[in-house]
């Protein structure tokens, strides 16, 4: 029952891990036991013996495997056995569910179409690095970018084209970004970049190296070479303070940028 109420509790595959051997460990002749994966070992508990008896299951589940459990101990009997065996049986499905559960918890932060930290992730990104900079007295610098007339390359080349846009605008972000930057699709044909500890200076140098590689890329539909552009709106902190005055900013920027010619 214990058990039961410890794999219900936990999310996190490595807490599960722990629980498993601990109670195989405790629930059985043994004296230790641990958990290997191709990686090594990854969760231990007690004592494991060398030359005694050893009592060894694979943790897997319809084709992913999470190691092996492996005890040891002077001397097993077979309801040691019958009970690791059943033990096991329960512990694979509650680390499949937590298997899942991080699936399903990581792409509740990611774009399907791009594989770009969605906007979620973006927002809950800069309160951080916000914080951050209020801390150590940083500047930071928040930048929205929006695809100029977008729209018209999907009427012309079909909502497919317009995809391998966004895509292919979402690998300059990824080739020019520092590992410290954070680049998301913010919503449509809308990207946001958070860049801690940068100043104006930077941030501009950044986006036109950004706006000028979109420029010249060669992106080709069926053998015909688009041209596409993007128009970007920086704010910083400290100029403005808190991360909806940043947005709003940027925005405004943005605005501007689009108003004066793209
Ligand atoms: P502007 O230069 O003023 O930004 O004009 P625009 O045409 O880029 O802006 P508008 O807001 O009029 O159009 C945005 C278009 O983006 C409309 C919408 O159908 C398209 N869009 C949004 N999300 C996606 C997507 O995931 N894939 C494709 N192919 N198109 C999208
Ligand atoms: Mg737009
Ligand atoms: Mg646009």
């Amino acid at each position: 029952l214990r058990f039961g109420e410890a794999l219900a509790a936990a999310h996190d595959i490595d807490q599960l891990l722990g629980v498993i051997v601990t109670t195989a460990v405790e629930s059985t002749r043994a004296t230790g036991g641990t958990i290997r994966s191709h990686s090594g070992e990854i969760a231990r508990a007690g004592k494991p013996l060398t030359g005694g008896q050893t009592i060894s299951v694979r943790l897997e589940v319809g084709g992913e495997s999470f190691g092996t459990l492996a005890l040891s101990g002077p001397r097993f009997e077979a309801e040691d056995r019958e009970l690791v065996a059943s033990l096991a049986s329960h512990a694979v499905t509650a680390l499949e569910n937590a298997r899942l559960h991080q699936i399903v918890q990581r792409q509740a932060l990611l774009d399907v179409l791009t594989g770009m930290p969605n906007r979620r992730q973006c927002e809950s990104a800069l309160a951080t690095e916000l914080s951050q900079a209020q801390r150590s007295g940083t500047p930071l610098a928040f930048v929205l970018a929006d695809i100029d007339h977008f729209k018209a390359v999907n009427d012309r080349h079909g909502h497919p084209a317009g995809d391998l846009v966004l895509r292919e605008f979402s690998d300059i972000l990824r080739e020019l970004m520092r590992e410290s930057d954070l680049a998301a699709r913010w919503g449509g044909e809308e990207f946001a970049l958070v860049l801690p500890d940068t100043d104006e200076q930077g941030a501009t140098v950044l986006v036109e190296r950004i706006r000028s590689m979109l420029e010249h890329r060669a992106i080709t539909v069926d053998g015909y070479l688009l041209s596409v552009t993007a128009s970007f709106g920086v704010a910083m902190y400290p100029q403005e303070r808190t991360a909806a005055r940043l947005i709003a900013a940027a925005d405004e920027a943005l605005y501007l940028a689009k108003r004066s010619g793209r």
